[in-house]
């Protein structure tokens, strides 16, 4: 197996004018743990609510600092393993908070970690920092002009699958855990990723990269926590228990025969029948081969091949994708796309190269995090605001970590009510600022609770 195909990205001058960082207040000392280990509405006592009290005046205080932040990450957008001036943003912010930095994880990452002020486990919470190779069009004040060269073509860069949020959001609940550092019952490790898009040509980068070197170690997290701008209306998530979103390869096809005229298909070897057979062959893995409720893609999105109308050519390549939940499927169907490339070429007389990288894996939501947290979302946002989805075909790399230590992994509703924004990777897309205060809420909540459940059981 041959290492990805990565997309070429490029440096980018940046300018931050980074600035004011919040006065941070005296931290709170809080009462003695609750004896309940999974705090839920029913269960709220007076300490929780004492506690919700302070996270929410916490989230009204320094949202104004944290949307401000947002704004210049999203006007300064920068490319996977370039993320030098965001980077350099959260280090500074989280040293002006007393959070002892590691820089330079995986090229570009900054991990935080944060000490409590009393005993407890160590959790994680993860954060991607990179843009994409995008023109904005909107009409945000805020709105990204930053220019680039990318495979060789002049392109804007902005921050179209809303990392920015997410960064933003991370340095918030970083912010609010710094307040009530003294009744935070355990360790919490701030991962600020780059690369979550891919690597540029001939690098490695993203989650595997910053687990090969070491982030989930000294100390490890027993869970982790991510989320993602969702196309849902502001005040609400979503997640998928268990499979929450698929693994994501790309497979490269060559089939090659002899040319020749095309008026002599007798004198060639037709690579182009060959590739029309196997790409509705191939689809027979899905609907002939694969259990019929075991979900999976595969989709042919490239087929190049001849250069005139009377000419059989000698080649034709194809390039596609393959999503799955599991890993059976995901054997299953390379090993089938062998099988049937080889048996199509045979009988045409041609021969195939198949070369198929493993991207990231499937993003599993722990299902029994997901039950343990899913009271946290409830009680802080709602019932009737926290939605169950359907798994994703799309991928993410928080699926590393995931595979790691349990993984907890939700959609931060974006869309803020009577607007619209376009799909994510386009150049439309909009996540709204007042998704913020709602993830700093949502996710400083689940964190303390998961810790106050850890240092309750020991
Ligand atoms: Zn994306
Ligand atoms: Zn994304």
């Amino acid at each position: 197996m041959l290492t990805a195909r990565r997309t070429a990205w490029c440096l980018l001058s940046l300018f931050f004018a980074f600035g004011a960082s919040p006065s941070s207040a005296p931290g709170h000392t809080g009462p003695s743990a609750p004896a309940a280990a999974i705090p839920h509405a029913a269960a709220a006592g007076e300490h929780q609510d004492d506690r919700a009290a302070r996270i929410d005046a916490a989230v009204k205080k320094l949202s104004p600092i944290i949307i401000e932040m947002r704004h210049r990450i999203h006007q300064n957008p920068e490319l996977g393993n370039r993320e030098f001036e965001t980077a350099a943003l959260v280090a500074e912010y989280l040293r002006s908070l007393g959070i002892e930095v590691q820089e330079g994880v995986a090229h570009t990452g900054v991990v935080g970690v944060l000490v409590g002020g009393r005993p407890g486990p160590v959790v994680a919470v993860r954060a991607d920092m990179d843009a994409l190779p995008v023109t904005e069009d909107t009409a945000y004040p805020f709105k990204s002009t930053v220019r680039t060269t990318y495979l060789g073509q002049e392109v804007g860069v902005s921050h179209a699958c809303g990392h920015d949020i997410h960064t933003a959001v991370q340095l918030g609940v970083a912010s609010i855990l710094a307040e009530l550092r003294d009744e935070l019952p355990g360790t919490v490790k701030l991962i600020f990723q780059p690369a979550e898009e891919g690597a540029p040509p001939g690098e490695q980068g993203g989650a595997s990269l910053m687990i090969a070197e070491g982030v989930l170690e000294d100390p490890r997290p027993r869970a982790i926590f991510g989320l993602h701008t969702g196309p849902m209306q502001v005040g609400t998530v979503g997640l998928a228990v268990g499979p929450a979103y698929a693994a994501v390869d790309h497979f490269y096809i060559t089939i090659s025969g002899r040319q020749a005229h095309g008026a002599y298909p007798h004198m060639s070897v037709d690579p182009v029948v060959m590739a029309a057979q196997a790409v509705t062959a191939l689809q027979t893995i899905r609907s002939r081969n694969l259990p019929p409720l075991e979900p999976s893609v595969i989709t042919i999105g490239m087929i190049h091949g001849g250069e005139r109308f009377n000419i059989i050519p000698a080649e034709v390549r194809m390039e596609g994708t393959v999503r799955t939940y599991s890993e059976f499927v995901r054997n299953s169907i390379e090993d089938r796309m062998g099988e049937i490339l080889n048996g199509v070429t045979l009988a045409g007389g041609g021969t195939f190269e198949l070369r198929y990288d493993r991207g990231s894996p499937a993003t599993i939501n722990d299902p029994e995090l997901a039950e343990m947290m899913l009271p946290t979302l409830r009680r802080v946002l709602g019932d009737e605001n926290v939605d169950n989805q359907e798994p994703a075909t799309a991928g993410e790399d928080f699926a590393f970590f995931a595979n790691e230590v349990p993984g907890f992994y939700f959609s931060l509703g974006m869309i803020k009510p009577g607007t619209t924004s376009g799909g994510h990777h386009t150049p439309t897309f909009q996540a709204d600022d007042s998704s913020i205060p709602v993830g700093m809420r949502a996710m400083t909540s689940l964190l303390f609770d998961y810790l106050e459940s850890g240092a309750a059981a020991r």
